[in-house]
This record gives C-alpha cells, sequence and structure tokens, in this order.
C-alpha cells in the first residue's frame, strides 16, 4: 500500500537530499515544492519586475496564468528536473538572487493557490515524497508520514554555501547566512500558510546526523 511522505522544514536542512533517497528506495516520485516557488521568481525576475516588490506585485498576479511548470524525470540525473515554459530551469532557479526573492513571491496568496492545486493533482495517487515549507499542514495533511527537519542556520548556511560554491557562483559565507536566516523568518512569519511542524509530524535535527543514520531513521518510520 503506498503512503504520502511529507517533508517540511527550514531551508538548507537537507530535506532534499533525503527526500531524494527516500523516493528511490521505496518506489516512489519525488516532488520539490519549493523549486515550484523558485521558478515562479525565477519568471518575475526575468520580467523585470522586483526593483520593487511591493508595486511589482500586481503584475506577477496578473501573469500568473502565463506560467506553466512541469517536472520531468531525468533518468540520468535519478529525479525529476523542472521546466518553466518548456525550459529546463533547474540550474538557474538555485541562484543566490532567486533566493534573495523566492520567500515574498511565496507570501502571495494566489501563487500559493495555483502552486498547491498542481501539488496536490501530482500527490493524487500516493507514492509521492513531497519536500517544502506547507507540505504537512497544508497540502497534505492527511499524510501518512510527516517530517519536520531542523538544523542550526550556521550548520545549514555551511551547506548551501558549498553547494553554491561547487556550481561555481561567487558567493560570500555572510551572504549565505544571511539569505538563510532571512528566509526562515519571513517563511515562518508569512500570514498564508506560515512554516510550522505540523501536529503529528516527527522532528528530526539533522545538525550532527550524518545522511546514512537520517535516511535509516526515516526509512525505518516509513515502513512502520
Ligand atoms: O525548499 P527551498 O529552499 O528551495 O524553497 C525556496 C523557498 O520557497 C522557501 O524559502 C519558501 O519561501 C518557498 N516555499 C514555500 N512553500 C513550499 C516550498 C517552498 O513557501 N512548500
Amino acid at each position: 500500500e503506498k503512503i504520502t511522505i511529507a517533508i517540511d522544514g527550514y531551508s538548507s536542512t537537507g530535506k532534499s537530499t533525503l527526500a531524494k533517497q527516500l523516493a528511490k528506495a521505496l518506489g516512489y516520485v519525488y516532488v520539490d515544492s519549493g523549486a515550484m516557488y523558485r521558478a515562479v521568481t525565477l519568471f518575475a525576475l526575468r520580467n523585470g519586475w522586483f526593483g520593487n516588490v511591493e508595486e511589482d506585485i500586481p503584475a506577477l498576479i496578473q501573469a500568473l496564468p502565463e506560467v506553466e511548470l512541469e517536472f520531468r524525470y531525468n533518468d540520468s540525473l535519478g529525479f525529476s528536473e523542472i521546466f518553466l515554459n518548456g525550459e529546463n530551469v533547474e540550474k538557474q532557479i538555485r541562484t543566490l538572487e532567486v533566493s534573495g526573492y523566492v520567500s515574498p513571491v511565496s507570501a502571495i496568496p494566489e501563487v500559493r493557490h495555483k502552486l498547491v492545486a498542481i501539488q496536490q493533482k501530482m500527490g493524487e495517487n500516493k507514492g509521492v515524497v513531497m519536500d517544502g515549507r506547507d507540505i504537512g499542514t497544508v497540502v497534505f495533511p492527511n499524510a501518512e508520514l510527516k517530517l519536520f527537519m531542523t538544523a542550526s542556520p550556521e550548520i545549514r548556511a555551511q551547506r548551501r554555501y558549498k553547494e553554491l560554491l561547487e556550481r561555481g557562483e561567487e558567493v560570500r559565507f555572510e551572504d549565505v547566512l544571511a539569505n538563510v536566516r532571512e528566509r526562515d523568518y519571513l517563511d515562518s512569519h508569512r500570514e498564508i500558510s506560515p512554516l510550522k511542524k505540523a501536529e503529528d509530524a516527527v522532528e528530526f535535527d539533522n545538525g550532527d546526523m550524518g545522511l546514512e543514520e537520517q535516511f535509516e531513521r526515516i526509512h525505518d518510520y516509513s515502513l512502520r
């Protein structure tokens, strides 16, 4: 019997690494909901919005029907990549620039309504591992397994910093740490679907837990 697995938590807690592993082991589909918010943000940035966030929100809301998102499975990578209006934007959505604008974009109710509807459709037949901020609380409140991941901002920023450097982005650690802290604050204080642990979620502080150990503990949960 297939189940739905919801993984929420602060940014860079290693949610996606874990979710991918779990999906692979269980033969489930992995969905990165953050990639969808990032793709909408990239769309907005490309249209030259966000000189002024307040003023540009109406323009983005009006253009939302033009935003078409799709995940396509990449065999050699072993996971799906996100396409924005037919273009693979998997790399472009991970920059610090997009990270800097994604929280205000994801606080727009119209954006959330659109993306949550797509996410619920993808989970219709279960057998899905989805990670994000509101998966256990809003997208799949009835998910059979809910995880909530935490770790200190410094540990998370260090991870994100390494990733960005490996990708060849020139960034400073202080800026990455500032972005992680700012997103945590904005994501957990916004009016709509704020980031919070679902009552029935299992909390994981993976700050000093290796990947192997995390995976084993959670895999055990998913088989219970
Ligand atoms: O998971 P990731 O860090 O890539 O998500 C980027 C941003 O997208 C988050 O900081 C948050 O603002 C937003 N997000 C959200 N709800 C989700 C997933 C992501 O608001 N389910």
